[in-house]
């Protein structure tokens, strides 16, 4: 009830008690009641899969090394059939940026690039989130088109990103609600961005192509808690099937937000867990802040024709000014422009968000518009070296009165002309809504703009790729092999003997699908888990790349060890298979079955069968070499090295020959 009473209290305020009111707002955040206010929430979570890359064989790996090559492109716009141009496309092109690629021989190829058709979909990504679809109870469709969608920031090579919408509806559940799906699309991942500025962005190629699931609900979660424990339910979905990489970066949460009154805003990249009920709870209070901004101005009756872009230089102010972004913008021949907003005072320094003004939403246009790197503005003025009578000959220049505020922006000419329109476009917007936009997720919960909502038309069909049909009888049989639910895997991992932690760290694992097929061939499921979840942890921690020891190779070992193998060397196996990737598991394991034999024991069995053989060697000579290389080796039961036998034998056949003759 207070939370209720709060949010309509801070309609009512007066102006000059916004800041105050936020003070104590912000102290009862946590009491809102946010289905009084309206909030709707959708969550769209990203998560990257853990098999090859989508549209080639590429494997799906992230390197910190350097690159083998790189190469650049440039975005160049052109119109769609119809003769437009996406506003969010024309902002992009507009700031002229350089994208330089960096490219790894050993997992990227020319579909990266661009410069070769991509290959048919990967089949384990398909069934990973075909088996997702089932267990949302989806509705999935019988073929699926491979799309193009228009990317902008040059992080796809080709100017886009592939996508194929696989199923629509189904449901999830979160405590006692229901929580519909509207979407289950599988796409590609986009390059890395490795280094940025205004004029040129570095973007990785190891990451473009990996597989990434999207799952999209309806907008029907209404508080922020609702909104974390969807996206923790989403998680522990995908991570079910064995096939959810892990690490950070691999999962990124956008969540689009909206209150009463409010606007539709698209919350970027949230990779924190723990943070996304706190990024709703600050985006709902921007949205708060920004309808009290429009009231207040309503209050002051400020209309659409007193604001104004039409700006002045006012270089001369400044010829002596302390302020150094100032005074060395001058010498670099740039100049200082002002801006009158009627009307505003007070406005700019507005709190939004903690530490987040309105000046600061302006500003952020400006930086991600037009590569500014911010603006001046009344509110907090004097301060950064500007003085008291330097703001009071700017306000006497613009004539600023009590209730105006005023902008300054340091830029050449054009680049100031295009800065003032902006900021006069987010003032009017300001008078009578709040603006639809996609915004950048911040690591203390706040966000800053990133650019437009994109437009509705971003997609058209890949022409290089058939249509996926998806059989009927393909889904029965996934549907037959669906994942365990997390409750029963605790009760099937302890009835094999687990602990309540093993069973616990297990049943999130990927190698949680391992587990249960090890144990279904008999393995004992205590050793697998301890192999699993503490061996192969040690083995990385000391430097192995375990990315090269499959599940199969696991599964062999295992089974050896349950044959004999010594459960030292079991661990050794796993060593060598990190080490030597192209050996054969078998191969390794067969290594380790002859260490057991010692050399004297061979030397002792060759001399016992060339003694029960004395007869043949007198009567055949070197020729009976085969049919006791033949006897030795059966009495060894194959756990020696073939060919060290052979010599041994060889030399003891000889001296025997010799003594004898
Ligand atoms: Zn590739």
């Amino acid at each position: 009830m207070v939370a209720l009473s709060l949010g309509k209290k801070l309609l009512e305020l007066s102006d000059n008690k916004i800041n105050l009111f936020w003070l104590k707002f912000r102290e009862h955040m946590s009491e809102i009641d946010y289905k009084a206010i309206g909030l709707k929430a959708g969550l769209e979570v990203h998560q990257q899969l853990d098999t090859g890359k989508l549209f080639c064989r590429c494997p799906s790996k992230l390197k910190s090394n350097s690159a083998d090559f790189s190469f650049t492109r440039k975005l160049s716009l052109s119109a769609s059939e119809l003769g437009e141009f996406d506003r969010a496309a024309m902002e992009q092109a507009h700031k002229k940026i350089t994208y330089e690629y960096l490219f790894f021989n050993d997992c990227c190829c020319l579909v990266e690039c661009d410069e070769e058709p991509p290959s048919s979909i990967d089949s384990q990504a398909l069934s990973v989130a075909l088996q997702i679809a089932l267990m949302c109870n989806a509705n999935i469709f019988d073929s699926a088109c491979v799309m193009r969608k228009i990317v902008l920031d040059g992080s796809n090579v080709s100017g886009y990103q592939r996508t194929v919408l696989l199923a629509t509806g189904g449901e999830i559940y979160i405590q006692n609600k229901k929580v519909p799906i509207q979407t289950i699309v599988l796409e590609e991942d986009a390059a890395r961005p490795v280094q940025k500025n205004s004029e040129k962005t570095i973007y990785s190629l190891d990451r473009l192509g990996i597989p990434l699931i999207e799952i999209a609900t309806a907008p029907a979660l209404q508080t922020p808690k609702e909104v974390k424990e969807c996206a923790i339910k989403i998680g522990e979905l995908i991570r079910r099937t064995c096939k959810a990489k892990r690490g950070l970066g691999t999962i990124r949460q956008d969540i689009n937000i909206s209150i009463a009154n409010g606007a539709r805003v698209e919350l970027k990249g949230v990779q924190e867990l723990e943070m996304i009920d706190k990024c709703v709870e600050m985006e709902v209070q921007r949205q708060l802040a920004l309808l009290r901004i429009k009231d207040v101005l309503k209050e002051r009756k400020v209309r659409a024709e007193n604001i104004s872009a039409s700006f002045k230089e006012l270089d001369y102010i400044f010829v002596k000014s302390n302020c150094r972004i100032i005074t060395e913008a001058l010498k670099s021949k740039k100049h200082v422009f002002g801006l009158k907003v009627c009307g505003f005072a007070g406005i700019f320094g507005t709190e939004v968000q903690p530490g987040r003004r309105f000046g600061t939403e302006v500003a952020d246009y400006l930086r991600a518009r037009h590569a500014l790197s911010g603006l001046f503005h009344s509110d907090e003025l004097p301060k950064y070296g500007i003085t008291e009578e330097e703001v009071d000959s700017v306000k006497a220049d613009l004539n600023v009165s009590e209730r105006d505020a005023f902008v300054l922006v340091v830029a050449d000419e054009n680049k100031a002309k295009e800065a003032f329109a902006s900021v006069a476009e987010r003032c009017l917007t300001a008078l009578n809504s709040i603006p639809e936009e996609t915004r950048e997720a911040l690591p203390d919960g706040t966000s800053h703009y990133l650019r437009p909502l994109p437009g509705a038309a971003r997609m058209y069909p890949e022409t290089d790729l058939p249509k996926i049909i998806i059989h009927k009888s393909y889904l029965k049989e996934l549907q037959k092999k669906l994942p365990l639910g997390l409750e029963e895997r605790l009760t099937l991992y302890k009835k094999v003997g687990l602990s309540n932690k093993l069973a616990e760290e297990m049943k999130l694992s990927n190698y949680a699908c391992l587990f249960e097929e090890a144990i279904q061939k008999g393995i004992d499921g205590k050793r697998c888990a301890v192999i699993l979840l503490e061996e192969l942890k040690r083995l990385e921690r000391e430097g192995f790349d375990v990315e090269n020891i499959c599940d199969e190779d696991i599964l062999a070992v295992l089974e050896a060890e349950r044959s004999g193998l010594n459960k030292e060397n079991t661990v050794e196996a796993l060593k060598q298979k990190a080490k030597n990737p192209s050996k054969k598991i078998k191969e390794i394991i067969r290594e380790f079955s002859y260490q057991k034999v010692s050399d004297e024991e061979i030397a002792k069995i060759i001399k016992e069968i060339l003694k029960k053989n004395k007869a043949l060697v007198m009567e055949k000579k070197e020729r009976c070499l085969n049919a006791l290389m033949g006897d030795v080796m059966k009495e060894l039961k194959g756990k020696a090295d073939s060919s060290k036998v052979a010599l041994n034998l060889k030399k003891e056949l000889m001296e025997l020959i010799d003594k004898n003759f």
